[in-house]
């Protein structure tokens, strides 16, 4: 069964943003949702998970998001529950979050703020007058919780893409010394041609790499001081991840088995169950079949093996993330790395 899921709660959104990659799915009214129902039976054919991430669409416009969590946190006690936000709603995700880290203590909360630039560019790329202060206000509502509830954490993601190549480390600055989550995450535009051909300008490239260097050094400093051990074994981690990704689109190559299908499943709003997203020929639909019919069954193992086998490579944040944490040598060495800084 896999450890990982990554949960599309609905295609809904009020922002119409230039780097998405559901933008045909985006607002389709024809596409219905899965019940909580639907979810809650979900959650306990998968039992216990590592990690399960929530997405969309814009998560916050389902009125039972807090009800969704809540059977995941029932049924497969993630060690971490995320979800990516545009931001927009200060109010609703500052109760919601609240309600959620309360209703799932153990597991860690991990709100993730999409931002990808200063106030103009951010609008610009979002197509949203405004969104700037909204995912502002957000953000520190969602802190404020932060004394009550320690399982609760912040986090920014930036696509670095051609709009914004050249504002990423003033972005990188003005989060760190005004915002202050307790992660930024630096992705990669996704190439809609992936798999297996990724394209990606080289000028937005360098500047990701330059980004990256320059987040790496800051967290290298705060670590050296704060001296947090698994902090630095993590940095490890995501220093390697993002040396692969960008190899990938540096090169066009293969460069670790991908375990999308294997450890970790994409769920859509339909219930569409997938390897991962990109590969866009469902393995089942939970609406006529169980999950585990679906995940046992010929077309999802042939899948996962021709996966391996053909190594089929992209530069998807994610399931690289799964992939490294379950490759043992892949990952000693890259911990060992973050170990010495
Ligand atoms: S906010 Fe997210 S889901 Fe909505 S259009 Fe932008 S990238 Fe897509
Ligand atoms: S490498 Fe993995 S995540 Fe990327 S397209 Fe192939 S199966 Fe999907």
């Amino acid at each position: 069964m896999p450890l990982q899921l990554v949960l599309f709660v609905t295609s809904r959104c009020n922002m119409r943003c230039d780097h998405c990659f559901y933008l045909d799915e985006i607002n389709d009214s024809s596409r219905t949702e899965l019940s909580l129902d639907q979810i809650e039976s979900l959650a306990k054919e998968l039992g216990g998970l590592h990690w399960i991430a929530l997405s969309g669409g814009e998560p916050y416009l389902r009125k039972d998001l807090v009800e969704i969590f809540k059977a995941f946190y029932k049924y497969s006690r993630p060690n971490i529950m995320s979800h990516v936000t545009n931001g927009y709603y200060p109010d609703r995700i500052s109760e919601m979050t609240r309600k959620m880290a309360e209703a799932c203590p153990k597991s860690k909360n991990l709100v993730i703020f999409s931002l990808d630039g200063l106030k103009e560019t951010h609008e610009q790329i979002r197509h949203s007058p405004g969104s700037f202060e909204k995912v502002r206000e957000s953000i520190e509502s969602v802190q404020k919780h932060q004394s009550d509830y320690p399982n609760l954490e912040t986090g920014v993601v930036i696509t670095a893409q051609e709009n914004n190549r050249e504002e990423l480390i003033p972005l990188i600055e003005y989060i760190e010394s005004k915002l202050i989550p307790d992660g930024i995450y630096i992705n990669l535009q996704r190439d809609h041609t992936q798999p297996s051909n990724v394209l990606v300008d080289p000028l937005t490239l360098k500047n990701y790499q330059e980004a990256v260097a320059f987040y790496e050094d800051l967290r290298n400093k705060k670590h050296l001081k704060k001296s947090k051990i698994l902090d630095r074994l993590l940095d490890g981690k995501n220093k390697l991840q993002k040396r692969m990704i960008a190899k990938i689109a540096e090169e066009n190559s293969y460069q670790l088995p991908c375990l999308a299908g294997k450890v970790s499943v994409v769920v859509d709003e339909l219930g569409n169950v997938y390897a991962c997203e990109l590969l866009k020929d469902p393995m089942g639909n939970l609406t006529n079949q169980s999950f585990k019919e679906i995940w046992f069954g010929e077309k999802s193992v042939s899948l996962s093996n021709s996966i391996t086998e053909n190594k089929c490579y992209c530069t998807h944040e994610c399931a690289m993330s799964s992939s490294l944490l379950f490759n043992p040598p892949k990952l000693l060495h890259s911990m060992v790395a973050g170990m010495l800084g």
